[in-house]
Formats: C-alpha cells, sequence, structure tokens
C-alpha cells in the first residue's frame, strides 16, 4: 500500500538549526522509567520508535549535574564522562534507523530533594516551586543561588552540552519550563532576587538567555540547540510589550534557539487523560508562538489522527507533531501512515498506565502496546513476532482485551485460531466500559485489534457462544486458553464489623449491574474501595441522571490509586462541579432501614449513618475461572480429548487493568510454543554494563 498524498507534508525533511529531521514526526522528550540505571532498555525503547518511523527522537529529563537528583524517579544525567557512554547506546539505536537524538539537558533544585545526593539544593531565590502545587512529595526547601552559583551553572550546562555532542546527540535541549532552571528565574513569584537576575523582565529572562547563548556557542555548530518551555502559566502573567510573559519569552529570545519545543508548566494538565480532554488540548498554549519566531515548533496533543496532524501544519499550528503517549502506544505510527496502513495504528487511549508505570520507578507499561519496555530484555518488537506452528489449533474462550489480544498475536504468527465469544459484541470490559463518562477511547483496545483479526484467514471469531467445559473438550483443539475475565462482587473487603459475606438485597448493586443497565434508586451510595476510575465514573455517570450520590471511601481522596495515573485533581474536581457529596474515611459496617452504617477507618467506635436508597459496592473483583478450573481439576479428560495445555490469561487469571489484560494475552501468545520452560529476559546490570 502507498501513502495517501494527504499526508505528504507529514513527511517533508525540516531543518533544526545545523541538523535536518527527516520528517515532522518528533517523539518529544519524556521519561520512561530508565534513566541511566537501565541503559539498555532505555535505548531498546527509544531505537524502536527510531525503526518506526520517528524522525526525532528524545531522551527524557536528564540531568546535568548532582545538585539536580530525582530519585528514586528514573532520569538520564550526564554528569561526567562515564555517562557518555550510557547515552551513546540510545543515540547509536537512533542513528541506525536514520532519526535524530535529542537530549533534554535539565537543571533543577527547586522541585527535588536531591534525596541520593545529598546536595543542597538551589533556587532562584529559596521559594520552593512545590509550594505552589499541592499534593507533591519533597519537604526539602532550596537555599538562595548566589552570583557564583550561577556561574557554575552555567559551567555545568556548558560541560554536560559537549558530553551530550561526545554521546552522539544531534539535538540539545536547554529545559526551560515546569519551573525548571531558568524558567524559575523567569517566575517573578517564584524569583524575588534584587539583582541583575530580578526584578526586570530583562533581568529575569537574563539567565535563560545566557545558558542558550553558552551551549550554542560550545555545541551550536554541530548540534541544535532546542528549547522547552512552559506556556500556560505566563500566558497568564501580562507582559510589558505583549499580551503576556509567555508572548514576550518567545518574541524577546525568538530566533535565538533552534528549535521551540512548547508544552503545559503542569504534568497532570500535560498528561490529562482522555476521561478530562481530547486530543489537541494544548492549542490554546501553542497556538500564539509561530508568528513570533520562523524557528520550527514543536508541541504534543496526544495526536493519533494523521488529518489533524496535517491540520497542525497546514493552520500554522506546528511544524514538527511531538507525541509522548502515542508514540509509546505505536512506535510505529509514522510508518504505518507513510504505508497506507493508517487503519493499523495502535491509537493511545488516553489511560496513564504509562505515568503510573513512572511513578512506580519501573519501565513504562502501556495498556495499548504489550511489547513496551520488553523490547531489549525479552526481544519483543511492537510489530514483528516469530511465526509459529500453523498445524497447532487454539480455542480462546472470551473476546475481552486479553483473548483478543492473544487471538492478534497468535494469528500474527500463524496459528489457527477460533475465538468464542459469550456476548454479540467483542471487547469484554473494554466494550463495556468504555460507555462510562470519558471513556469511549477505551473501545480502542477492541477496535485495533478486531480490525487486524477480521483480516486474518487463519482466525475465526463465534460470537453469542458460551462454552461449557465439555464444549472445550468436544472441541478439539492442541491448546485451550480460558479468558472468561472477572465479576465484580458485594463483598466487603477488609471491614471487620461487617458480618462476613457478600451484602444482599434489592438495594444493593454492583458496577456490572448499573452498566448491564440496572437504575438505582436515590439517594445513592457509592462505596469505593477499588481507589481507581470505576467508583468516581459510576458516581457522574448516575449523577448525571439525576441521583443524589454520595461517594464513600476508606481512603482519604477519591480514586485514591490515580494519583499515580495523574487523575486525581480532575476527579476531585468533577466530584466538587456535579455535586457528588464524599465521605472520606470511612468504612460501610451495614445497610438498613434506608440508611447505610459507616465506621471511622481509625476507630470503630466513630460511628454515623447516611440515608441509603441504593447502595453501589466498588470492591472486589471475583475471577469467572469456574470453566477453567474445572478442566484444570480433570487433566485426563482434556488430554484425552488431545488438548496438550490449558491456561487462563488476563482478568480470569487475576483481577487487574485492561493493560494487564492485554499483557497477559500478549505473553501466552508468544510463549504458547515454549512448552514448560519460563521466558527467559535480560536482567539488566547497569554496573557492569559492557558499552565499548
Ligand atoms: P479480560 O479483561 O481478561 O479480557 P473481560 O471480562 O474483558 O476479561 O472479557 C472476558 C470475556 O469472556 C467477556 O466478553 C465474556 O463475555 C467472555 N466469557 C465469559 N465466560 C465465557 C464462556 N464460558 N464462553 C465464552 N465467553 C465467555
Ligand atoms: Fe496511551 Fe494508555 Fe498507552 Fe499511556 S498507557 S500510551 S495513555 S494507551
Amino acid at each position: 500500500m502507498s501513502r495517501n498524498p494527504r499526508y505528504d507534508i507529514l513527511f517533508e525533511p525540516v531543518r533544526i538549526g545545523p541538523v535536518t529531521a527527516p520528517n515532522r514526526f518528533y517523539q518529544v522528550p519524556h521519561d520512561l522509567g530508565t534513566g541511566n540505571q537501565r541503559p539498555h532498555t532505555h535505548a531498546g525503547m527509544r531505537g524502536v520508535r527510531a525503526e518506526g518511523g520517528w524522525g526525532v527522537v528524545n531522551t527524557g529529563y536528564c540531568s546535568i549535574h548532582p545538585s539536580a537528583d530525582d530519585s528514586p524517579f528514573t532520569y538520564c544525567h550526564l554528569w561526567d564522562d562515564e555517562d557518555i557512554k550510557v547515552h551513546s547506546l540510545t543515540t547509536d539505536a537512533v542513528h541506525r534507523h536514520g532519526a535524530l537524538a535529542g537530549v533534554e539537558l535539565w537543571w533543577h533544585s527547586g522541585t527535588i530533594a536531591n534525596r541520593m545526593t545529598r546536595i543542597t539544593p538551589m533556587s532562584a531565590s529559596g521559594i520552593s516551586y512545590n509550594s505552589t502545587v499541592p499534593n507533591w512529595m519533597s519537604l526539602t526547601s532550596a537555599r538562595p543561588m548566589d552570583l557564583d552559583d550561577i556561574r557554575q551553572l552555567r559551567r555545568w550546562y556548558v560541560d554536560a552540552a559537549k558530553r551530550a555532542r561526545s554521546a552522539g546527540f544531534d539535538i540539545i535541549y536547554v529545559y526551560a519550563g515546569m519551573g525548571y532552571g531558568p524558567n524559575q528565574f523567569l517566575q517573578s513569584r517564584l524569583n524575588t532576587r534584587t539583582d541583575e537576575y530580578g526584578g526586570s523582565f530583562e533581568n529575569r529572562i537574563r539567565l535563560m538567555r545566557e545558558v542558550i547563548e553558552d551551549v550554542k556557542e560550545a555545541v551550536g555548530e554541530t548540534c541544535a540547540v532546542a528549547v522547552r518551555f512552559s506556556t500556560d502559566d505566563l500566558l497568564k502573567v501580562p507582559g510589558d510589550t505583549h499580551p503576556s510573559e509567555a508572548h514576550e519569552v518567545i518574541a524577546t529570545l525568538s530566533d535565538l534557539p533552534d528549535l521551540w519545543d512548547v508544552k503545559s508548566s503542569d504534568w497532570t494538565l500535560e498528561t490529562a487523560t482522555a476521561r478530562f480532554s481530547d486530543s489537541g488540548a494544548q492549542e490554546p498554549w501553542t497556538s500564539f508562538v509561530k508568528p513570533l519566531t520562523s524557528k520550527p515548533v514543536v508541541g504534543v496533543g496526544r495526536f493519533t489522527s494523521p488529518d489533524e496532524m496535517v491540520s497542525q501544519i497546514k493552520r500554522g499550528i506546528l511544524d514538527f507533531i511531538g507525541a509522548a503517549r502515542p508514540s509509546i502506544a505505536d512506535p510505529f505510527l509514522p510508518n504505518k501512515i507513510n504505508e497506507g496502513r493508517e487503519d493499523e495504528i495502535r491509537e493511545c487511549i488516553g489511560c496513564n498506565i504509562c505515568v503510573s508505570a513512572y511513578h512506580d520507578g519501573v519501565p513504562v507499561r502501556c495498556t495499548q502496546n504489550p511489547t513496551m519496555g520488553e523490547e531489549w530484555r525479552r526481544q519483543w518488537h511492537p510489530e514483528r513476532i516469530p511465526p509459529g506452528d500453523s498445524n497447532q489449533s487454539i480455542l480462546i474462550v472470551g473476546a475481552g482485551p486479553a483473548g483478543l489480544e492473544c487471538a492478534r498475536a497468535l494469528g500474527q504468527r500463524g496459528f489457527a485460531v477460533t475465538v468464542a465469544e459469550a456476548r454479540e459484541s467483542l471487547g469484554g470490559r473494554a466494550t463495556i466500559e468504555s460507555t462510562l463518562p470519558g471513556l469511549a477511547s477505551w473501545a480502542r483496545v477492541r477496535d485495533y485489534r478486531t480490525n487486524l483479526i477480521q483480516t486474518m484467514a487463519n482466525v475465526d471469531v463465534y460470537r453469542g457462544s458460551p462454552l461449557s467445559a465439555q464444549d472445550v473438550i468436544d472441541f478439539g483443539c492442541a491448546h485451550a486458553v480460558i479468558a472468561t475475565g472477572a465479576t465484580w462482587t458485594r463483598g466487603i473487603i477488609g471491614a471487620d464489623t461487617y458480618p462476613a459475606g457478600e451484602i444482599e438485597g434489592d438495594a444493593v448493586f454492583t458496577p456490572d449491574d448499573i452498566l448491564a443497565g440496572a437504575d438505582p434508586v436515590g439517594p445513592i451510595v457509592i462505596y469505593d474501595f477499588d481507589h481507581y476510575y470505576m467508583g468516581s465514573c459510576l458516581a457522574e455517570m448516575l449523577r448525571k441522571r439525576g441521583s443524589e450520590v454520595t461517594l464513600v471511601t476508606p481512603a482519604n481522596a477519591v480514586s485514591a490509586w490515580t494519583l499515580m495515573n495523574n487523575e486525581s485533581y480532575e476527579i476531585r474536581l468533577r466530584m466538587i462541579e456535579l455535586g457528588i457529596g464524599t465521605v472520606f474515611e470511612q468504612r460501610v459496617t451495614g445497610l438498613r432501614d434506608g440508611t447505610v452504617q459507616l465506621a471511622s477507618t481509625y476507630r470503630d467506635s466513630d460511628v454515623r449513618s447516611i440515608d441509603c436508597g441504593s447502595l453501589v459496592v466498588v470492591g472486589h473483583r471475583a475471577r469467572n475461572d469456574r470453566l477453567f478450573q474445572e478442566l484444570k481439576a480433570d487433566p485426563d479428560r482434556w488430554a484425552d480429548a488431545g488438548i496438550s495445555s490449558l491456561q487462563s490469561i488476563g482478568d480470569c487469571r487475576a483481577p487487574a487493568t485492561i493493560a494487564h489484560a492485554v499483557y497477559s494475552g500478549h505473553e501466552c501468545a508468544r510463549t504458547m510454543d515454549a512448552g514448560d520452560a519460563v521466558q527467559p529476559f535480560e536482567i539488566e546490570r547497569p554496573l557492569i554494563c559492557s558499552v565499548a
């Protein structure tokens, strides 16, 4: 297939100072949960993007000096010449596929605690950026920088830039956004200095200008010097000669950098999930930049549609289509557009499991792309997969995310695959949950897989086919895979004051009941000890239907886990805006006479009750493993029928996120013919990293 000429503009080369990007697809700097600690994993993840057609591939934030230490989070550093070796792995991996490699030089002490290096943090005026951002986790405050510190800082940038050039990077960033480095000096609320670096706008922008000039002088002949700048906060500050200080920064420095990379100042806004923000939502923060500079501009917007990308270019908003999450979900997105295979794009669903993995301190994982983070240690490629034995037939029971991914990958491997799904619709929970407010894009988990499966002659899908154990045996396959999912229960786990077992009665519902169309009478109490999206999504849905809704949780926040995927602020705001009542740090202990009884998470003696027409329990999910257990209990029965292996995957194996289910289905497909051998993976050993 060939490229649609409508998309030609996306494949034009673009000059960035002394280097030229082969196209407009630009993987912006973003961390991958690897940093210098896992250099091979990092290089594997970046290299595969270059292979997939991203013309520019950047590192995540890369500290220039031990005084910017973001431990325990994973981050890159270029602190000394030894670090050059680590980064050469990445630049080699990127250059192998003709892409440019960029590094995001980062320095900041105002937000972070230097937990590992224990160097006293420094900032423009000793005011921590954290003091302006709630919900963060550093106690240390910084000391104000004197003029010697500033001179040193400028030297650190130059030293790191030279190391970056030695490591083979083509684009070297000065990160001046999010309150980092020179950005903190720009902000009058954080910069109260009275010397030549404080006060007037000219003084506050001085350090930013100096650092860009220093880096350009040091490496600018061979490397492009890019600036990453966050705009939304300064767009609110009126400028002296322009509408805002954000305009003023771009207008003042205009053509000094070789490229402007513009973004939001708030990571939770920048990474807003699909539940709270559409693709392209950052345009108000980027669209004012191009008229103020002749240099190329890159910005992000969770773009997965080539038409939307073309629109950004043609309307003069951006020169490069920046991406973090779309490049995680589909490292081959550019190549698919180039080859006229747009319908094969594995579109990001905007769920931020990737963000949560970074917070977990592990390599980034992705709901849509189960190979993410496994490129090096397991040699899993996002597009290629070793062929299997086409004579082997495999029966998959259940077509949720796990079953569909397993079928897709086994089909790609060439096995003879049959999928039996009880319902008429495919996609399991992805289909059902995509009807929740804001989660429509979650149906992409189904659509990507069903689109491909329907083109595979070796995969048959039967809808409306609930299978029993005897059906599985009678079917006559070589391998049986049970992917029958999980069911929400009415069980109140962990509340020792509630009588053992589930709460029964007509007034008690589970999420499955509500999603199947139950219409509970108000006032509705949602008891959420799942702590992810379901409780707050149901609260929103039921409130919008007109009921009075109160969300009760033993935690001290709504959807408490969502601090990990950057959604908690927006979720809380949504609850407030919709008038949904919240009761924190309380456990449900009983339900009678139109009231629900509660006890404090901390003291059983603190009790209360609230009116309750219906109680929705959002807590524990139990495996739908009856079919699997029945078969497993009688191995002779299925072995006699010629079935040589039986396994459960996804929620049927252990209820978890959709990301876990997709991974489980993929792993099953990759290892189907591995026998009893445990799938080996390379262990990353950075200390004996064998870099030449
Ligand atoms: P997962 O996330 O693990 O894929 P889901 O709950 O999303 O789990 O999907 C499980 C699917 O299995 C559902 O679509 C359900 O209808 C289907 N299913 C459950 N039991 C059977 C069965 N006995 N036969 C066929 N399909 C089944
Ligand atoms: Fe997109 Fe979710 Fe994958 Fe992150 S984890 S890249 S948000 S699909």
